[in-house]
């Protein structure tokens, strides 16, 4: 098996580049961007990626350039040495209402430029038409941010109807205690790492604990 990917989703957080900064480089001590164990990728909010340096990003639009007020392109991040891109998150489908259509051409637009999307999905229809190619990223609605875990062997049965993808992750409320069984036993290529990325300690047992 690939080394797992294990993907920090800082959200809006934290406050302060000097936090962030404190933060990524605990992570980034114990953790490189392609260790023995894992391969990892930070995405914190936009502002702070060019000074962190950081290898993800949290979305982006699906324009190169242009007349987009607030909106950050896919070539804007290119630039910036970003290499991964979640998109379609549940957080910006519920408080941006963004749909697939939006995401479909989010997808499309990182592919053109080169890098990665993981396409955020909580149920199968969702991935209708999408490139086979794409990670994706399963993250069942109950278990986002929620501090509960999701049930082993029902992401294993998600897992399994998602063959047809090479790189599936999981995300929703994983720790260090949950970590290693949703990619052992149910047989995910990685994480997608909420809450648990923002502590240095836990993120680093997560990454750790998965090999
Ligand atoms: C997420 O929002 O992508 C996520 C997985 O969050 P949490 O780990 O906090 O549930």
């Amino acid at each position: 098996m690939n080394k797992p990917l294990i993907v920090a989703n800082w959200k809006m957080n934290p406050q302060s580049l000097k936090e962030a900064k404190v933060l990524f480089n605990k992570v980034r001590k114990a953790c490189p961007e392609r260790s023995r164990r894992a391969q990892t990728v930070i995405c914190p909010p936009f502002i702070y990626i060019s000074a962190l340096k950081a290898n993800g990003a949290q979305d982006c639009f699906w324009e190169k350039k242009g007349s987009f007020t607030g909106e950050i392109s896919p070539v804007m991040l290119k630039n910036l040495g970003v290499e991964y891109v979640i998109v379609g998150h549940y957080e910006r489908r519920k408080y941006l209402t963004e749909i697939d259509e939006m995401i479909g051409k989010k997808i499309k637009a990182c592919l053109r430029v080169g890098l990665k999307p993981i396409l955020c999905i909580n149920n199968i229809s969702q991935t209708k038409g999408v490139n086979k190619k794409v990670i994706l990223a399963f993250e069942p609605i109950s278990a986002i941010g929620s501090g509960r875990s999701f049930p082993v062997k029902t992401a294993k049965k998600m897992r399994r109807s998602l063959a047809s993808f090479k790189i599936v992750l999981y995300g929703g409320s994983v720790n260090s205690k949950n970590a290693r069984d949703y990619i052992l036993e149910a047989g995910f290529q990685g994480l997608l790492v909420g809450g648990a990325s923002l502590d240095a300690k836990e993120f680093i047992s997560i990454v750790k604990s998965v090999n």
